[in-house]
């Protein structure tokens, strides 16, 4: 199995790191010809996805990674991967739009902007959960399963081929979340 993470901006390390301690191997999409290599699942990592967008659309990337998941390629994203992958953001337009939710940005205030806490993922357990300006969900379709919330805010969730957390599980020392991902992807 080999996964492709974005890596045009934001925290892909972290991802790579963790997926090789899963013994699983990894590449970096940086630009359109790496779209060409194959790969079982997709990661898209933390980051500004405002910048990301933006790099995603010079890149030409933009499309050809929304037909890919819409096809049925799972895809991971972490936070900024999360909005990026939101039918709706409030108060701007989406990018890839793919999943049925929409995304709240910067949504946890100014104090609040990080923090780390503790919650109940459905199908694992509790899981360390590392927010940095995260986004949360406001509000998710008929076919998204969500499967953890912070105070009361759904902070992960998933629709067939796609996995979101608002949080970051590349940063806490727990595989389970992006072994969670594998099984997606071995199913
Ligand atoms: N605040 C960022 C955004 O809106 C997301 C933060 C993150 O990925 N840690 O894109």
């Amino acid at each position: 199995m080999t996964i492709g993470v974005l890596a045009v901006q934001g925290a892909f390390i972290e991802h790579e790191k963790l997926l090789s301690e899963l013994g699983v191997s990894s590449f970096e999409i940086r630009q359109k010809s790496d779209l060409r290599k194959s790969f079982d699942g997709l990661i898209l990592p933390g980051g500004e996805s405002t910048v990301q967008g933006k790099l995603l659309r010079e890149l030409n990337m933009l499309d050809e990674i929304k037909h890919g998941i819409e096809q049925g390629l799972p895809v991971f994203g972490t936070c900024a991967g999360l909005i990026l992958l939101a039918k709706n953001i409030a108060e701007e337009d989406p990018h890839l739009g793919t999943m049925d939710i929409l995304a709240v940005r910067n949504a946890y205030g100014r104090q609040l902007g990080s923090f780390y806490t503790n919650s109940h993922f459905q199908g694992i357990g509790e899981v360390p959960m590392t927010f940095i300006r995260a986004p949360y969900i406001k509000s998710a379709g008929p076919d998204v399963d969500i499967l953890a919330e912070v105070d009361g805010k759904i902070v992960a969730a998933r629709q067939k081929n796609q996995l979101v957390a608002a949080f970051h599980p590349e940063l806490n020392n727990d595989l389970r979340i992006h072994n969670y991902f594998l099984d997606i992807i071995r199913k």
